[in-house]
């Protein structure tokens, strides 16, 4: 039986190590992403892209009630497990979690309500009329009131209505946004009507933001700001955030503001959390899918000691605009005025997007 169980642990472990090896930064990796292809791996074109089909003309009339099924949105229990060995090492769990497929768990989004409150401001608060969110929830067809602790779908892929982002990220719109899912690695504003994005962009974040939590369990959760609406367009004062593509993410802080407190703090070397910021920056950069990320010049060179406690002068040099001597390279992290107190985040297009453009020219 001590045998058997060995064996048991050692096949566990060779899955485990597998798993692990293909995360690891390989010059070979197919290079899809924006970042140089040196730096970091890049994971397989499938998971992340979405069907793209135009849009139909006509709205169709309401999707027959499916049978609702739980998402495993966040929650690091219905996460598919691996059996390990007891004795085995837990700073090496966290590589599992970030291996889980964020867009297969994107099929269904749901939200939570943590107060009793009238059908129609929960709308509002999550930026869906009355009857989507009915035809989504059969359940809410004759209420008018939800009770706390509850849950509601505001997201089913629905192959009739493909999301889809459309254009530049300051000229652009979103077609049927995904809503950014609930997790215990980050936190979303209670009034939501710009947490919605592209396939890519959440897929993304929600790899990237349950990395930096597998990795570091007592990090403090991470703040998204806003992201674009349901159907994308203009929201004032951005510029940009148009397609479903571009985030403001607050910097992780030595002292983290509390869940309800609504504003931005203005980072610096005293208040930033540097090594935490620069872990989830790598998080993000290591998806593929990250264009581009606005930081302060100011704060650059106090991410870029931590990120050349492991990697190269040359490397560092190649993330962060501030630190490159040649002002013609890309780099990943760019200064743009105004991200003292958030960074700015934009993914790129999906594979075979068409309609969607990097750039406005
Ligand atoms: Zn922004």
């Amino acid at each position: 039986m001590r045998r058997l169980r060995a064996l048991l642990s050692i096949l566990a472990l060779g899955t485990f190590a597998s798993v692990v090896s293909s995360l690891e930064p390989s010059m070979a990796s197919p290079h899809r992403g924006y970042a140089p292809a040196s730096l970091f791996a890049v994971k397989s074109a499938a998971a992340h892209s979405a069907p793209v089909v135009e849009a139909p003309a006509e709205e169709p009339v309401a999707a027959p009630p499916v049978e609702p099924v739980l998402a495993a949105v966040g929650d690091p229990m219905t996460a598919p497990t691996l059996e390990l060995p007891v004795e085995e090492d837990p700073l090496e769990r966290p590589a599992l979690d970030a291996v889980a497929d964020p867009a297969a768990e994107l099929e269904e989004v749901r939200w939570s309500v943590d107060r009793r409150m009238r059908l129609d401001e929960m709308a509002t608060n999550w930026g869906m009329w009355v009857d989507d969110l009915r035809e989504l929830n059969p359940d809410l067809e004759d209420v008018e009131w939800v009770e706390a602790a509850s849950s509601y779908v505001v997201y089913r892929r629905d192959p009739r209505r493909p999301t889809q982002s459309v254009g530049a990220p300051n000229r652009g719109h979103l077609l049927a946004g995904i809503p950014m899912p609930e997790g215990p690695h980050w936190r979303l504003r209670e009034h939501r009507p710009r947490a919605f994005g592209s396939t890519t962009t959440i897929a993304a974040l929600l790899e990237a933001m349950r990395a930096y939590g597998a990795a570091d369990p007592e990090a403090p959760p991470l703040r998204i700001g806003e992201i674009s609406r349901r159907s994308g367009g203009r929201i004032a004062p951005h510029v940009s955030h148009r397609s479903g593509r571009d985030v403001d993410i607050g910097y992780v802080m030595k002292v983290n503001p509390s869940e309800n407190e609504r504003f931005w703090r203005t980072a610096d070397g005293k208040t930033i959390d540097a090594p935490r910021t620069w872990a989830f920056l790598e998080a993000l950069i290591a998806t593929g899918e990250v264009q581009q990320i606005f930081i302060s010049a100011k704060l650059q060179p106090i991410l870029a000691r931590e990120a050349a406690k492991t990697r190269s002068p040359e490397e560092v040099a190649l993330i962060f605009s501030a630190m490159s001597r040649d002002p013609n390279v890309h780099t990943i992290v760019k200064h743009e005025s105004g991200h003292r107190d958030h960074m700015h985040v934009r993914f790129g297009c999906e594979r075979g997007n068409l309609r969607c453009r990097a750039q406005s020219k």
